[in-house]
């Protein structure tokens, strides 16, 4: 026997959205995000499931780069935020990692490495983030200087990223988009720029290289905007099972300092799903699950390893009955947004605990 919580990874909706980046982005290069174990999915799940779609992958860290070369991942492989000591410089260049610098110290690590291979670049601009990036005035400066040294291979490939791509109609993307184009005049090089948002609503930041990541497993990254209406499926299906059965009486409080009040005489299921499994502990009462085909509705706190959910007008539900707590109905998007969060932090959340199942197209 096994808990029944379970997270379905669904390889046909992450190869289905993959198709999603290609036709918004016809002529860029695909470099999928799979950072924090692919957005929850599991990175290895992901990668393999779409390996042959991509044009290579990008990590927060080598941990997460090293897993992947580990598994048989073979192609471009971004350290996002580079190395983190002088150290991994050698090992990104013994696993052929290409690494995004974007300080100075990072590219003081590079010009005393002593290296057998050389390594492949990204330089990282900072066009108002302020978060990592070089600044626009040493770019030029720093690309010349990158490009002559002799453990560097190929030509830096020149990225920046969004603060706001998820606001498309903020004035700030086209200040960082001219920002960068200001800064990248005259170089000769690729560019990167788009995140999932921009992919969907800024064609002219395509460029040479697309990043996209919450829109692989699914999502949205806009609160305006459903996946369904981005033609997106979601990778994910989370499930349990009803364990339990109570009816209660109008006015008897159920759970964790009895939030959820019963208006009439309601029966009660208990699912064996809470925050320990990777649900959020802020979702209100009213919050949709889905059993038996209908909507039943969140009914008292979210404990560690339970829910309880008021099932008074589906009859049908009975202890082992099935319940979906996100995919496509109800899609994560909304469960985040009801519990004051966005889908990413609880895709990127999922603890261990909650078995991976991959489904394989
Ligand atoms: C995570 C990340 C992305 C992907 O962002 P999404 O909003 O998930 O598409 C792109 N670029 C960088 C630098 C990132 O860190």
């Amino acid at each position: 026997m096994a808990r029944p919580c379970q997270a379905r990874i669904l390889c046909s909706g992450l190869r289905h959205n993959v198709g999603v980046v290609r036709q918004r982005a016809p002529s860029a290069r695909i470099m999928a995000c799979v950072k924090a174990d692919g957005y929850g999915h599991g990175a290895i799940t992901v990668a393999t499931a779409i390996n042959d779609l991509v044009d290579g992958f990008a990590v927060a860290c080598i941990e997460e780069a090293l897993e992947l070369r580990d598994h048989g991942i073979g192609g471009p492989v971004l350290l996002l935020e580079g190395p983190q000591s002088a150290d991994e410089i050698g090992l990104a260049a013994e696993h052929q990692l290409t690494l995004c610098l974007s300080s100075p110290h990072q590219l003081q690590w590079l010009t005393d490495a002593d290296l057998q291979t050389p390594v492949s670049c990204w330089l990282k601009i900072d066009t108002g983030m302020h978060r990592l990036g070089f600044a626009p005035e040493v770019v030029a400066d720093t690309f010349e200087r990158l490009q002559a040294l002799r453990c560097v291979t190929g030509t830096p490939v020149l990225c920046s990223h969004f603060a706001r791509a998820d606001s498309p109609e903020d004035p700030a993307n086209n200040t960082q988009e001219a920002c960068f184009d200001r800064t990248v005049a005259g170089l000769d090089a690729a560019h990167s720029l788009a995140n999932s948002a921009a992919i969907l609503t800024r064609p002219d930041s395509h460029r040479a290289w697309v990043r996209p990541g919450y829109m692989l497993y699914g999502g949205s990254p806009f609160t305006h905007r459903d996946s369904v209406s981005l033609g997106l499926r979601p990778a994910m299906e989370l499930s349990t099972a009803v364990i339990g059965i109570r009816d209660v009486a109008e006015g008897q409080a159920v759970g964790y300092g009895g939030r959820w009040v019963a208006p009439r005489a309601s029966r009660i299921a208990t699912l064996a799903v809470g925050y320990g499994d990777g649900y959020p502990r802020h979702a209100p009462d009213g919050t949709p699950v889905l059993i038996e085909g209908s909507a039943a509705s969140l009914a008292g706190r979210v404990s560690m390893d339970m829910i309880t959910v008021d099932v008074t007008d589906i009859p049908a539900v009975q202890v082992g009955s099935r319940a979906v707590l996100w995919g496509s109905e109800p899609d994560v998007d909304t469960i985040a947004q009801l519990s004051g969060t966005i889908g990413y932090e609880l895709l990127a959340g999922m603890p261990s605990r909650t078995p991976r199942i991959k489904e394989s197209p």
